[in-house]
């Protein structure tokens, strides 16, 4: 359903990511893995229309989105959760929710979809009065995810949803997203620097190191690979 090749960005004229390619099909966690600063924000940001690609291809579900705005990419289904969240601090969390409805669809749905995401994350109930900048780092990384799929992605991408949280936290959200990749046949693009927590939950993965992917594996091979032990996990 996704398919990048040959994907090139920067900023200005220093070239960041170099020839990246990668697919993800339906209903499938694909982790994207790499430390701080290899080029996985900047990745995100080129497939999402935030950055424009110099050249490669982005195509999602047969049409091409590379160089195109990220309205129109929103449209197609992509929704990410964005690295630091990105809630409005001074709105409510029921407010933060409202703005995931983005057109008709999902405004005439989000009901229906509010419910759901209580039932995931219990506890945002409990806050839907209080102000987002109120609640704890955990409790708005889960207001990001659930205003995410208030929008009804076909494609979730979670850029960094461990940064700065409690392990049973990130357990909690990576759990929401097996859980729709299942049984709702989302596909998942998990953008992480915590390996062994990306690799619990992915079906594939791919590591990015200066701006190229180095490796691709099932979760289980990448686990095993002697490079991503001592580079990555320390053994
Ligand atoms: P992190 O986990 O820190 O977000 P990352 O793998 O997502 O790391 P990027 O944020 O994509 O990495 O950064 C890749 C490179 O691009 C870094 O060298 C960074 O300094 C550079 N970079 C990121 N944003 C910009 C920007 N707006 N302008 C110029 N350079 C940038």
């Amino acid at each position: 359903m996704l398919k990048v090749e040959g994907l090139n960005a920067g900023y200005g004229s220093v070239n960041i990511l170099w020839d990246i390619g990668f697919t993800l099909d339906d209903g499938e966690i694909v982790a994207i893995l790499g430390s701080n600063g290899a080029g996985k924000t900047t990745m995100v940001r080129a497939i999402t229309g935030m950055l424009k690609p110099s050249s490669g291809s982005v195509l999602f579900n047969g049409e091409e989105l590379a160089r195109k705005n990220s309205r129109t990419i929103l449209h197609t289904g992509i929704v990410q959760v964005p690295e630091g969240r990105q809630l409005f601090t001074d709105m409510t969390v029921l407010e933060n929710l409202q703005m995931g409805a983005f057109n008709k669809e999902t405004k005439a749905h989000f009901q229906a979809n509010l419910k759901k995401a209580y039932e995931w994350f219990p506890k945002l109930e409990e806050r839907a009065k209080q102000a987002a900048g109120t609640l704890s780092g955990g409790e708005q990384q889960m207001v990001a995810v659930a205003r995410a799929l208030i929008g009804e992605p076909r494609l979730l991408i979670l850029d960094e949803p461990s940064l700065g949280l409690a392990p049973n936290i990130v357990d909690d959200i990576l759990k929401v997203a097996s859980t729709l990749a299942r049984e709702d046949n989302i596909s998942v693009l998990l953008v992480e620097q915590d390996i062994t927590k990306a690799l619990a939950a992915a079906d594939r993965g791919y590591v990015v190191e200066n701006g190229r992917m180095v490796l691709e594996g099932t979760s289980e091979e990448l686990q095993a690979n002697e490079h991503v032990k001592k580079a990555y996990l320390g053994i």
